[in-house]
């Protein structure tokens, strides 16, 4: 069964409104990230409709994501706590998206206030001892600078990593349970994350979709669609599996029990 490591079903179900039939047809277990409260509301609603019907898992997640910092502070005070509430009230799977986002001006702008907001929910994920999802970019840097509180978190989940091969197994060196996940970039001319992809230890290894937001694009794949679904999992995993020359079931099976072991679920 293929599980998707970081995905937005809210968002999604805005482009398609049977998406989360598609997801249980599919059989995908997938970690959903929020960071506004309506969202993860929705989430939290469709984990427990799956736990009660059976169907394939839906892990919620919620972090105030380092692009917020740009939008309001407000918006990012209240987030913080409602996340700070979630954590008490043992209602998460993950906290994350959390990170740095250094990509143009406007997000360089809020540095400050991303490492304050970075900071404040690592501290958080330590108190529920859960594992975090990080969005970094052109900021791996600073998952080093903070290699010591990564080290003490049940797992880190780099999501779209964009860091090189040396730099995935050097955080490994520190200690840090870190798992990394690949999605639709590794399909177009991303040669770091493909090189990353391609020689990771497969322990390690998960994929994604970041539904709706990498859409399938470029030679190798037309989707026909301007956003990502479940049913981009598969190329996914088709794509890894051809960069490590494995086999897909191989990849498929690894990235799934690598799924469970990241997000603690199980066993
Ligand atoms: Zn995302």
């Amino acid at each position: 069964m293929a599980s998707d490591a970081h995905a937005h079903p809210y968002d999604l179900l805005r482009r398609d409104e049977a998406a989360e039939t598609l997801r249980r047809s599919l059989r995908t277990a997938c970690a959903a990230s929020a960071w506004h409260e309506k969202e993860f509301l929705y989430h939290e609603e469709l984990s427990r409709e799956a736990v009660r019907d059976g169907a394939p898992l839906l892990v919620p997640c919620f972090g105030v994501h380092p692009q917020l910092a740009a939008e309001s502070a407000d918006a990012c005070a209240a987030s913080l706590a409602f996340l700070a509430g979630l954590v008490r009230e043992n209602r998460l799977g993950a906290v994350g998206e959390i990170g740095m986002d250094l990509y143009g001006g406007r997000y360089r702008a809020t540095e400050k206030e991303q490492e304050r907001l970075f900071d404040a929910q690592l501290e958080l994920a330590l108190e529920g001892k859960l594992p975090v999802v990080l969005h970094l970019r052109r900021a791996t840097d600073r998952a080093f600078a903070r290699s010591g509180i990564l080290a003490r978190l049940p797992a880190v989940i780099f999501h779209s990593f964009s860091g090189t091969l040396r730099e995935a197994l050097s955080l490994s060196d520190r200690g840090i349970r870190a798992y990394f996940s690949f999605g639709a970039p590794i399909a177009l001319n991303h040669k770091k994350a493909r090189e990353a992809c391609a020689g990771i230890p497969l322990d390690q290894l998960l994929v994604e979709t970041d539904a709706p937001y990498q859409a399938f694009g470029g030679p190798n794949f037309s989707s026909g669609r301007d956003y990502s679904d479940w049913s981009d999992l598969p190329l996914v995993i088709a794509e890894a599996a051809r960069l490590r020359s494995a086999d897909s079931a191989v990849v498929e099976a690894a990235t799934d029990i690598n799924f469970r072991r990241a997000y603690g679920i199980g066993g």
